[in-house]
């Protein structure tokens, strides 16, 4: 499902105005620089005026033509200072939208991530945002000054002459009809265009993130003509776009020039009868050149507003998706250090509401300290029992309790912060390998770095890297195999200090000797922690205080390898398959 199909929200204007709000005193200083700008430029015909006055009745011109000078290195001065000013708080306005949305995506709620297509969202912090840049100045900003400096003009041309100021109003008029005609096609045009470069945001992200994968299925020349598509369908949106401002922008340049030609052949003939003199004529003509500016910036700004609220409407639906709350005051005493007890009770869930239930009634309760294992077919819903427990889920009905409180009740922050948790297939991230713990515990420091490497028995690793632990790993740097990726997850849930250890297949990548030594660290940290694994390899769990056999989402059986055995033929059968297997 796209994001897109989200519910509607206020109208772009209003959101427009809430991220423009914290720049209002900076946008309105930027607006008045550019209204004296216009104001300066507007005294010049009027200086036009009675220059030709003066030359007509053979008077000095010096004073005029002074005076001209400086209102043109005026109007230079604040033009420019204004336009700093404007795309100054316009790039604040793009910072601000950009922190927020990075902040919320943040928090999202994994259902949320569930749904939406990594690379969009990615595309509308980075691409949408930029949009705002050109709504903040051309829209806002040209809708005012322009807007201001037109009726300025007009009625200015109306003290000069008002039979032609209706002249000019009637084309002006004329123009405006055909504007609301073009005006809607930019607003879609542009939306596609954007929803393509999110496809297309979609799109590298799925290639790039397996790009092994793809060319060892020799899929490049599919994931080609997918990109390329949709860097097309953004390019024939953008075109259509283009093609709507162009028209507007043009109708609005030819509408001058009607008014241009109208105003000269009215006023040359009003000219004829003595109703006005040259001057007035000339001056007039000037206005209506000076008409054109901001004539163009409000048909700029419509266009730009309205290609621009695309984007606008895409930052929000991003903002209105499902997150966690923001951190606020702890409901509850922050944790003491012992480990934790932790109860299911007939808890129910599913992903969505349209999936199948993957937890139909789970109950088991876990005693603060000692290893509790999960062992069941792939897909019983082991590794669900965990994403519950860190709640990036919520169970549909039932609950569970950490230390007899509702995981409700625990604000998010906190409830994590026991938690060391080391996902199937826990990922590395591109940084250097102490980036990778720290991630766990920023305080931590060196010795307990030093202590948890060698728990973890990343020693070796780490003597053989060229930089040690400040290796950089992940994406950028030296790639880690399976099982040291797994040891670097483990590390990095130990560095936490958890009072509850969540550890889903974290060996199951390990090598004999590794993994029965790390089998050895588990143990020895269950004496004083709570300890869950979920492992595929059952001889890694034999030992474990209680054994939770999962299948098809309920609890089958509960007990320890011994009682397993006999007691549970699921459990029996998978013992002996896997036995047989080490055994042969
Ligand atoms: P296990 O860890 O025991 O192999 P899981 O808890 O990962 O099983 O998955 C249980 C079921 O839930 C599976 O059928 C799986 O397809 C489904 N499932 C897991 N994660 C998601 C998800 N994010 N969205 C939808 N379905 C999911
Ligand atoms: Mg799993």
């Amino acid at each position: 499902m796209s994001i897109a199909a989200q519910q509607s929200g206020p109208p772009a204007w209003r959101v427009l105005l809430g991220h423009v709000r914290p720049h209002r005193w900076a946008l309105v200083g930027g607006a008045s620089l550019s209204l004296l700008t216009g104001a300066t430029g507007l005294m010049l015909p009027l200086v036009a005026r009675d220059l030709i006055d003066d030359l007509s009745h053979d008077r000095a011109v010096t004073g005029a033509l002074v005076l001209m000078s400086a209102l043109v290195m005026a109007n230079a001065a604040l033009g420019a200072l204004g336009s700093y000013v404007l795309r100054r708080t316009a790039e604040s306005v793009v910072l601000g939208a950009r922190r927020s949305l990075s902040s919320y995506l943040l928090r999202l709620r994994i259902t949320a991530v569930d749904r939406s297509e990594p690379g969009d969202l990615m595309a509308r912090v980075t691409s949408d945002t930029t949009l705002l840049r050109e709504v903040t100045t051309d829209s806002l900003v040209g809708l005012g000054t322009g807007g201001l400096t037109l009726v300025a003009t007009l009625v200015l041309m109306g003290f000069v002459d008002p039979v032609l100021l209706g002249v000019t109003l009637a084309v002006i008029a004329g123009a405006g009809t055909v504007l609301t005609l073009i005006v809607p096609h930019i607003g879609r045009a542009g939306r596609r265009a954007q929803d393509a470069v999110g496809v297309m945001g979609a799109s590298l992200e799925r290639v790039l993130g397996a790009l092994r994968t793809v060319k060892a299925s020799g899929a490049e020349p599919r994931e080609e003509r997918a990109l390329h598509e949709a860097a097309e369908e953004s390019w024939r949106q953008s075109v259509r776009a283009a093609k709507w401002s162009a028209a507007a922008g043009n109708t609005a340049g030819l509408a001058m020039q009607v008014a241009f030609i109208t105003v000269l052949a009215v006023g040359g003939a009003r000219v004829a009868t003595g109703a006005i003199d040259i001057g007035t004529l000339v001056a007039f003509l000037l206005f209506v050149f000076y008409l054109m500016m901001p004539i163009q910036s409000v048909v700029a700004a419509i266009t730009r507003y309205r290609a621009g609220s695309a984007a606008l409407d895409r930052i929000q639906e991003a903002l209105r998706l499902p997150a966690e709350p923001a951190a606020g005051p702890a409901a509850l005493p922050a944790p003491g250090a012992a480990p934790a007890a932790l109860a299911f009770e007939d808890v129910r869930f599913r992903y969505a509401d349209d999936l199948p239930y993957v937890h139909h009634g789970v109950t088991f309760t876990v005693p603060a300290r000692g290893m509790t294992a999960f062992v069941g077919p792939s897909g019983a819903g082991k590794t669900t029992v965990f994403s519950l427990i860190e709640r990036f889920y919520d169970p549909d009905s039932g609950t569970i309790t950490l230390d007899g409180r509702d995981l409700a009740d625990w604000e998010l922050s906190r409830l994590r912060s026991s938690i060391g948790y080391v996902e199937q297939d826990a990922p590395v991230l591109s940084g250097s390998l102490r980036d990778n713990l720290l991630l766990g515990n920023r305080e931590a420091d060196d010795d307990e770095v030093a202590r948890v490497v060698r728990t973890a028995r990343l020693d070796a690793l780490v003597a053989r890297l060229p930089e040690g632990l400040g290796t950089l790993v992940g994406h950028r740097g030296t790639k880690l195999s399976g099982g040291e990726r797994q040891r670097v997850a483990i590390a990095r849930a130990l560095l936490r200090r958890p009072r509850l250890l969540l550890l889903d297949e974290a060996t199951s990548q390990l090598d004999a000797v590794n993994e029965a030594a790390l089998r050895d660290t588990v143990a020895d940290v269950a004496r004083t922690t709570t300890v869950l694994v979920v492992a595929h390899r059952l001889s890694t769990v034999t030992t474990a205080d209680r054994i939770v056999v999962m299948d098809a989402g309920r609890v089958r059986a509960v007990g320890t390898h011994r009682e397993l055995v006999t007691a549970d033929p699921l459990y029996a059968e998978l013992a002996a398959t896997q036995f047989l297997t080490a055994a042969g």
